[in-house]
C-alpha cells in the first residue's frame, strides 16, 4: 500500500488523527478530508485545519450543512442536551446516516483523486450504540461504493476493534501519542486536549487514556 494514495474521514478528533497517522505510515500520499455540519463548535473545523497544516497534508472541508437542515442533534443545536441513550435508545448525539454520507463524499472525493482507499476512525468496541460504526455496516458500505462507481475502494477502519486505551497505545507506537493528547479535540464543549473532563466523550477520553498511561508504566 505504501505507493498508494488514501482519503482519510478526518474531524480533528482523537481516533481520526491516529487514523491520519496510521495513514502517513501506511500510504505515500494522504488527503484528509473534514465536514462542516454546523458542528456546536466553530473550534472542531479550525483544530483539524491546524492538524492538517502542521502534517502537511492536503485538507478539504466539505460543507454539509444539509445535515443539520435534516437532523437537528445535540452536536449541532445549544439547546439539546448531550446525554447517553438510555433503554436501548440512541444518545442524543447520533446523527443519522451520518457516516453514511461522509463515507461516500469521501468515496466521490477518492475517486475524483484516483484514491483507492478510504480510512476512517469508527470503532465497534466503543461505539456508544450508533449502528452507523458497526464493522458489517462498513463492509456493506464498501460494496456499495464500488458497484455504484465500479471501483474497487477498500475501507480501512484501523480502531474497529480497539477500546480507547488501545487508541491511545497505537496512537504511541505510531509516535504521535503528545501530538493526539494535546492537539486533538473530542470534547462536546470545544475544549482541546484533555477538554471538559465530564462530557460523555471527555469521559472515555480521559478513562481510556488513564487506563493506557497505567499499563504503559507497567511495562
Ligand atoms: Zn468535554
Amino acid at each position: 500500500m505504501k505507493n498508494e494514495k488514501a482519503v482519510v474521514v478526518f474531524s480533528g478528533g482523537q481516533d481520526s488523527t491516529t487514523c491520519l497517522f496510521w495513514a502517513l505510515e501506511n500510504f505515500k500520499e494522504v488527503i484528509a478530508v473534514t465536514f462542516d455540519y454546523n458542528q456546536r463548535h466553530v473550534s472542531e473545523i479550525e483544530c483539524a485545519k491546524n492538524i492538517t497544516k502542521e502534517l502537511g497534508i492536503k485538507h478539504h472541508i466539505l460543507d454539509m450543512s444539509l445535515l443539520n437542515q435534516l437532523a437537528p442533534n445535540a452536536l449541532t443545536r445549544d439547546e439539546i442536551e448531550v446525554k447517553d441513550g438510555e433503554n436501548g435508545e440512541l444518545p442524543s448525539t447520533f446523527v443519522p446516516g451520518r457516516n453514511l454520507l461522509f463515507i461516500s463524499f469521501a468515496g466521490v472525493l477518492a475517486s475524483q483523486v484516483g484514491a483507492k482507499h478510504i480510512i476512517t476512525g469508527v470503532s465497534e468496541t466503543d461505539f456508544s450504540g450508533y449502528p452507523d460504526c458497526r464493522d458489517v455496516f462498513i463492509k456493506s458500505l464498501n460494496v456499495s461504493l464500488n458497484l455504484s462507481m465500479d471501483q474497487s475502494f477498500a475501507i480501512h477502519t484501523p480502531l474497529m476493534w480497539l477500546n480507547k486505551a488501545e487508541t491511545w497505545k497505537l496512537a504511541d507506537e505510531l509516535g504521535a501519542f503528545d501530538f493526539v493528547r494535546e492537539k486533538t479535540l473530542t470534547c462536546y464543549n470545544g475544549i482541546i486536549a484533555d477538554g471538559c473532563g465530564v462530557c460523555p466523550a471527555c469521559i472515555l477520553r480521559k478513562n481510556g487514556l488513564e487506563e493506557y498511561l497505567l499499563e504503559r508504566e507497567e511495562l
